[in-house]
């Protein structure tokens, strides 16, 4: 029979996670620090702990899925954390959205222990979490690579290899730098179509057999009533947080490339610093900024809640005015 799976972090896709590693066979021991969040997995015949320490006195293969940079250095490195207890040889995949540079900081932790750390950053939401259909870019050492996907192919229908540890997360930060970038830029376009007297739904189906067709234009497009079954036909409830998008672009204007500076770095991540560690990359990321400049804007407007495509609503309070 199959042996324990820990598993930290029941949040919005922690628990579907969980629940997937469950439907396969693998008995899971978990922990949250939110007890709510325990029950529904309890009640599926998890074992809860009280702390990250007492999953990894137990487990040898421990997958996390925390909000940020903060909770996972907490998770790993604070008194109650993995490394407190963790055994030689364990297998560490943190699967939160965070900064590359904190992952490598964390593989070095885990090292010394005697333990592998790999990043394994997901592409898909809550839907895709639940029906096992996430996409996993995953960073490590490459030998570990097979015991890593044993475990992620429940969870997820694609699990690629990136390369050394960190590259799961870079994968992830590109990719949503392109999409806030592309949502941004649709928004903005459709709202100057409409200004300009063309019908929304027409204005949309033209881009889409068009050379400016992108995935905020053709799946996810922005405008209430252009599309059914996405948040702008909802009043962009649900779907990805415009602070968590803003989060993942904080991490990509502060990443520094340098892994030693980061302990230091997670309190940059409420800043107006942003730029100045952009320099730091030597990566000309001028658009990345101004989405990152937008989607903060939004934040402290009353949008944080909100789904990312929200930014066209934002781009038309001038309208409202
Ligand atoms: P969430 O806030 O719903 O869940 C995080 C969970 O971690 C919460 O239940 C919280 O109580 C728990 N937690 C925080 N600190 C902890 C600690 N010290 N010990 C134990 N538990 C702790 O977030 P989520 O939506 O599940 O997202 C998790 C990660 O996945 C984020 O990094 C996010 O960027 C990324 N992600 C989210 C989505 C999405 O659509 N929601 C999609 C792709 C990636």
């Amino acid at each position: 029979s199959k042996t324990q799976v820990g598993f930290i972090g029941l949040g919005n896709m922690g628990k579907p996670m969980a629940k997937n590693l469950l439907k396969h066979g693998y008995p899971v021991i978990a922990t949250d620090v939110f007890p709510e969040s325990c029950k529904e997995l309890q009640e599926l015949g998890a074992q809860i702990v009280d702390n990250p320490a007492e999953v990894a006195d137990q487990a040898d293969r421990i997958v996390t899925m925390l909000p940020s940079s903060p909770n996972v250095i907490e998770v790993y490195t604070g008194p109650n954390g993995i490394l407190k207890k963790v055994k030689k040889g364990s297998l560490l995949i943190d699967s939160s959205t965070i900064d590359p540079a904190v992952s490598k900081e964390m593989a070095v932790a885990t090292e010394k222990m005697g333990a592998v750390f790999m990043d394994a950053p997901v592409s898909g939401g809550v839907g895709a979490a639940s029906s096992g259909k996430l996409t996993f870019m995953v960073g490590g050492v490459e030998e570990e690579f097979t015991a890593a996907q044993e475990l992620l192919t429940c969870m997820g229908a694609n699990v690629v290899y990136c390369g050394a540890v960190g590259t799961g997360q870079a994968a992830k930060i590109c990719n949503n730098m392109l999409l806030a970038i592309g949502m941004i830029g649709t928004s903005e376009t459709m709202n100057l179509g409409i200004r300009l007297g063309l019908d929304p739904k027409l204005l949309a189906k033209i881009l889409n057999m068009s050379s400016g067709r992108c995935w905020s234009s053709d799946t996810y497009n922005p405008v209430p009533g252009v599309m059914e079954g996405v948040p702008s036909g909802n009043g962009y409830q649900g779907g990805f947080g415009t602070q968590l998008m803003a989060k993942v672009l904080t991490v990509l204007c502060t990443t520094s490339g340098d892994g030693r500076e980061l302990m230091s770095v997670a309190p940059l991540q409420d800043l107006g610093l942003a730029q100045t560690t952009a320099t730091n990359t030597k990566t000309p990321v001028p658009l990345g900024s101004l989405a990152h400049q937008i989607y903060r804007m939004m934040c402290a407007r009353g949008y944080a809640g909100k789904d990312f495509s929200s930014v066209f609503q934002f781009l038309r309070e001038d309208e409202e005015e």
